[in-house]
């Protein structure tokens, strides 16, 4: 009885909620210190100190009628402009409230935005390896998702290829940095060139694209590696950004858009986007957690925490033999499989009791992702599988 496209979402849906699901199977057996559950991007630090205070201090002090009302669809006005004002001071930049709507954490915030912009069978371009989700994001909409495949080498987008792949049919690209699954920041140099063929192939094919920035990882960066703002690069960008691992709030589905004047038609992007809010049925961002990350913009989660297990388990993977690249960012690591079938690799490493996930669902066959954000003790005590896994298949 369900519709046909939601039967293909059913069929594809995503392997990385189907690993969660295992791991608490898995758990119940053999006891949740057993298990070395690497399937999910699922913050293991908690939220800071400021997120609670910032409850207490609304609800016990800020008019419950308010709190917890309708606002206008795009957000409460003072939040976005707190917003606005805060990314200004950071990347000197001059956006104002009416640049930013507050979304549904980062999955509302990209579904707004294609709702905006697409027509049927219009095509937005992306880098393998991705975040699946875009790919029945954009066909929500009736678009085309369009795959550069991967540069193993680096894991920076592959600009040769990307090239070739923009038509007239064009409408958006959509990049994420510090990347999901490879940790990768995109550099400086990468986004300048990357502006550049945009540039060039709206000249050629009398189109407009928008870049669309998913951000939920900006703040997640190790080495004081600068992640650069992508407005800066390119006039017809869009920022997606998420308080979900910012804070470690990804159960209270918060975000915003920043749509700067410069885009393409922005007035009617705007307006577009504060209907498509509405109609998409979220009407509007949580309003208690507005409030909440609003006070909240300089607070920062235990990054520490990340370093520590990136560092443990990057320099004892490699030790074994496993080959990676190491992440500036996010909470991941994009290890090679040791044999060339990634699902394969999957299946040997549950029978170790680690769950990681393939390569495959981000579009990135031979490769296994690792989601360290977990406990210290879940990296230390998952190290022997990873050893004995990849010496069983020497
Ligand atoms: N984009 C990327 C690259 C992600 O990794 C995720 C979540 O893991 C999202 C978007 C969705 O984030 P949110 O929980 O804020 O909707």
């Amino acid at each position: 009885m369900i519709s046909e496209k939601m039967q293909e979402h059913v069929k594809n849906s995503s392997i990385i909620r189907a690993m969660f699901e295992e791991g608490k199977r898995l758990s119940a057996i053999y006891g949740v210190e057993n298990v070395f559950d690497f399937s999910l991007g699922n913050p293991s630090v908690e939220p800071p100190q400021e997120v609670k205070e910032a409850i207490l201090e609304i609800v016990n002090h800020e008019n419950a009628i308010s709190i917890h009302g309708y606002m206008n669809n795009s957000g409460y006005e003072d939040v976005r402009a707190s917003i606005a004002a805060s990314i200004n001071h950071k990347f000197g930049t001059a956006f104002n409230q009416n640049n930013i709507i507050m979304t549904v954490g980062a999955g509302g915030g990209l579904n707004v935005i294609f709702k905006t912009l697409l027509n049927p069978r219009d095509e937005v371009i992306t880098f393998a390896p991705f975040f699946g989700e875009y790919k029945s994001y954009v066909k929500n909409y009736d678009g085309e998702l369009v795959v550069v495949s991967a540069n193993t080498a680096t894991f920076q987008p592959n600009l040769e290829e990307f090239k070739t792949k923009i038509n007239a049919q064009t409408k958006a690209v959509i990049i994420n940095s510090p990347n999901n699954p490879t940790g990768v920041v995109y550099s400086n140099e990468t986004l300048i060139k990357l502006a550049d063929i945009l540039r060039e192939k709206q000249k050629e094919f009398g189109t407009d694209i928008y870049l669309i920035s998913d951000e939920p990882y900006r703040e997640l960066a190790y080495d004081r590696v600068e992640v650069p703002y992508v407005t800066k690069f390119y006039a017809n960008t869009i920022i997606g950004y998420s308080f979900s691992k910012s804070l470690s709030l990804p159960g209270e589905r918060i975000g915003y858009l920043v749509i700067p004047d410069e885009v393409t038609d922005s007035e009617n992007v705007i307006a577009a986007a504060n209907i498509a809010t509405r109609i998409l049925g979220f009407v509007n961002a949580p309003s208690l957690f507005q409030r909440v990350v609003a006070k909240c913009l300089d607070a920062k989660v235990n990054l520490e925490a990340y370093n520590k297990n990136r560092e443990l388990l990057y320099h004892s993977l490699l030790s074994y033999g496993y080959e990676c690249i190491k992440p500036e960012g996010a909470f991941y690591m994009f290890v090679k499989s040791p044999i060339e079938d990634d699902i394969e690799f999957c299946r040997l490493a549950k029978e170790k009791n680690i769950l990681v996930v393939p390569g495959t669902s981000f579009f990135c066959p031979g490769y296994i992702r690792i989601a360290y954000c977990v406990s210290y003790e879940t990296i230390k005590n998952s190290l022997p599988g990873f050893k004995a896994l990849i010496e069983e298949l020497k």
